[in-house]
């Protein structure tokens, strides 16, 4: 028997998201002069400058939710039946590989084809580095068959981001794998507890752990650490890629400590923590403070649990 066809349909959902923009401003100097014929000047020197700030955006937007329907594993055949939105060509006889598979495991979404390839290509590298297998593998027993991640492309999103009441990740179609693997990392974490109260009360513990695994992702030889949005990021000054970078002193690639704990203690407190809690956009956001705080990557070690 095929599945049920989940069809919701058009629905308003509130939709948030960070936009950068790039604001210019005079950066202006003033200096001195000797002029040979007029002795000592004063004078006003001003360069244009600018630097991306993020703004919060929220608008509400008609979302078609779709639980797109194929055929399991062994079933073949079928009709997917019609109703307006895309719905994946089934595989004729179950013999055709189907397009996406590991992304339509665990997502779901009214993709286009090309769309489909594209989440999926970016999924394959995660898979490939086997932190994000790990992570993969946990998503798939969280997320299958009836309740899957929603995902969107969007071009209003400038970065992307997971929405954890709807299960939604919003991606700009620019992003790279890495980012992807920071998205599905919150999906993860939020799962474990699977309340928006608490979810909200450690939203910084989260940013911090994602982050780092982010960056482990990047520091693999799966994907070019110089191309990728995090050394964009820091090239723009970003001080959450600056100060998670130096995590690396204190905790290893499989998220256990190593290191000297008072000095971790202090970069955790004076660097790390402030630069999250007063990046802009991340004001509101609430930090646990856990005694051990190596609590913050229980899901970084459950992860990597089968890695070297
Ligand atoms: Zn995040």
């Amino acid at each position: 028997m095929q599945e049920e066809i989940k069809t919701r349909g058009w629905e308003m959902q509130r939709v948030c998201y960070t936009e950068f923009v790039y604001v210019e401003y005079n950066d202006c100097n003033g200096f001195t002069y000797e002029d040979p014929e007029y002795g000592l000047g004063f004078g006003t020197e001003c360069r244009k400058v600018g630097k991306w700030e993020p703004v919060e955006r929220c608008h509400d937007e008609l979302v078609y939710v779709q639980e797109p329907w194929y055929p399991g594993p062994g079933e073949g055949g079928g009709n997917g039946g019609g109703n307006g939105g895309y719905v994946p060509i089934p595989p004729e006889g179950g013999t055709q590989p189907m397009t996406a598979p590991n992304a339509r495991k665990i997502f779901s979404g009214d993709l286009t084809e090309e769309q489909w390839k594209k989440l999926e290509n970016m999924l394959k590298k995660i898979i490939n580095d086997c932190m994000g297998e790990g992570l993969y593998k946990e998503l798939s027993k969280i997320f299958n068959s009836n309740n899957k991640i929603s995902f969107n492309f969007s071009d209003k999103e400038k970065g992307a981001k997971y929405s954890p009441i709807n299960n939604v990740i919003t991606f700009n179609p620019n992003m790279e794998s890495g980012t992807l693997l920071h998205e599905m990392m919150h999906a993860y974490q939020y799962k474990q507890k699977n309340d928006v109260d608490i979810w909200r009360n450690q939203t910084i513990n989260s940013e911090i752990e994602s982050h780092y695994t982010q960056y482990l992702y990047y520091c693999r030889d799966t994907v070019s650490y110089n191309e990728s949005d995090w050394i964009k990021g820091k090239i723009r000054g970003d001080k959450r890629m600056l100060s998670t970078e130096k995590l690396e002193y204190y905790i290893d690639k499989k998220g256990n400590f190593y290191g000297d704990s008072i000095n971790f203690e202090i970069y955790w407190d004076y660097t790390l923590l402030n630069c999250f809690k007063t990046y802009p956009g991340y004001e509101n956001y609430k930090y646990t403070p856990y005694e051990d705080r190596m609590v913050n990557f229980n899901n970084l070690r459950k992860i990597t649990e089968n890695c070297i």
